[in-house]
């Protein structure tokens, strides 16, 4: 297991095993101690999607470690990045590139390697691959190859970030970066502004504040939270309105960053005589069917009631 001082953040595993009781699910018989420029355990061919930490190098599961250690060979986003990693856990296999400007090149390539009989393994810089991250077009092809796919679950801001934020967490809209133009952002917001759903965007210091802003603008006065930093020393989380949070910001953060915005109030049911007083109202304007709909979407009440009532509006008292 790592050191588990306060942050984690490198680290240096203490006292490493390499033992192969971890092993995942295909691994098969260890290959012996001190065999570093080997694996460490016979996988079968496939790729091997890796989540890492986020920051603190503690939160790396022990599967993915035996995983790591037992590949053919290692694609990641960054070698370098990697490497860090890699190293404070004594892994030796061999690396390789996969990124955003050569997965069309390294694509097949790494098909043809799982077909010659290799295990792969897919990491990013942090957290889970694919998430705003390469590789789903990797994963992709090896379905469509008939090839085996394993995925290694472990760290994602994301959803760090959700349950750190304390609010509503049974449903989530993961919208990723959203553009860095503040047209296109604020084309993007308007369209998940009616979901009821809590909104999880990852975004860059330097935009933060222009993001809060066009958030407040075009999603109202929600409670957010921004995490900063999340499992490393300088942890923060910052809780307010959109709008009050966007002004704290006079000067961009340091570090990286997840907001987490709270779903629109629930839109309170008009009293009975509002909704029929409403509805007569647009039955003077629009066919029946029409202002069931106009009603609806301004009040949130189902179609099927006020469809209901404006049909007995229709009918007159008995
Ligand atoms: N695949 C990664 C995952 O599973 O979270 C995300 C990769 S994405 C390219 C990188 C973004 O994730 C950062 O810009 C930031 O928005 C968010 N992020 C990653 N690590 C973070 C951390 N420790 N604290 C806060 N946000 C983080």
């Amino acid at each position: 297991m790592p050191s588990s001082n306060a942050s984690g953040e490198n680290s240096a595993p203490a006292n490493e095993s390499r033992s192969a009781s971890s092993a995942g699910p295909r691994a098969g018989e260890p290959s012996g101690e001190g065999a570093a420029s080997q694996p460490a355990t016979r996988l079968d061919p496939g790729l091997y999607i890796v989540a890492t930490p986020i920051g603190n190098l503690g939160d790396v599961t022990l599967r993915a470690l035996e995983t790591l250690r037992s590949v053919d060979a290692i694609a990641c986003e960054d070698t370098r990045v990697t490497a860090k990693l890699l190293s404070a856990y004594g892994i030796t296999r061999p690396t390789l590139s996969y990124h955003d400007h050569n997965a069309a090149r390294r694509r097949p390539e790494i098909v043809r390697r799982i077909q010659a009989g290799e295990a792969v393994a897919l990491v990013s810089d942090a957290g889970t691959p694919l998430v705003s991250d390469p590789g789903y077009k990797l994963v992709r092809s090896l379905h469509e190859e008939g090839l085996h796919v394993s995925a290694l679950p472990g760290a994602s801001a994301a959803l760090t970030a959700l349950v750190l934020s304390g609010l509503p967490s049974d449903r989530f809209f993961f919208q990723g970066f959203l553009p860095s133009k503040r047209k296109a952002r604020r084309d993007a917001l308007a369209e998940v502004v009616g979901l009821q759903a809590t909104l999880v965007f990852y975004e860059s210091a330097q935009r933060l504040a222009s993001s809060l802003a066009d958030m407040a603008a075009v999603l109202g006065p929600r409670e957010a939270v921004v995490a900063r930093e999340l499992t490393k020393r300088f942890e923060e989380l910052r809780r307010g309105r959109l709008d009050t949070l966007a002004e704290s910001y006079d000067q961009p953060p340091r570090g990286e960053i997840v907001v987490v915005v709270a779903p629109p109030a629930p839109v309170e049911a008009p009293a009975e005589e509002e909704l029929d007083a409403r509805i007569e109202e647009a039955l003077t304007q629009m066919s029946l069917r029409d202002a069931v709909g106009a009603v609806s979407a301004e009040t949130g009440v189902a179609k099927k009631t006020v469809y209901a009532r404006a049909l007995a509006l229709k009918e007159g008292p008995e």
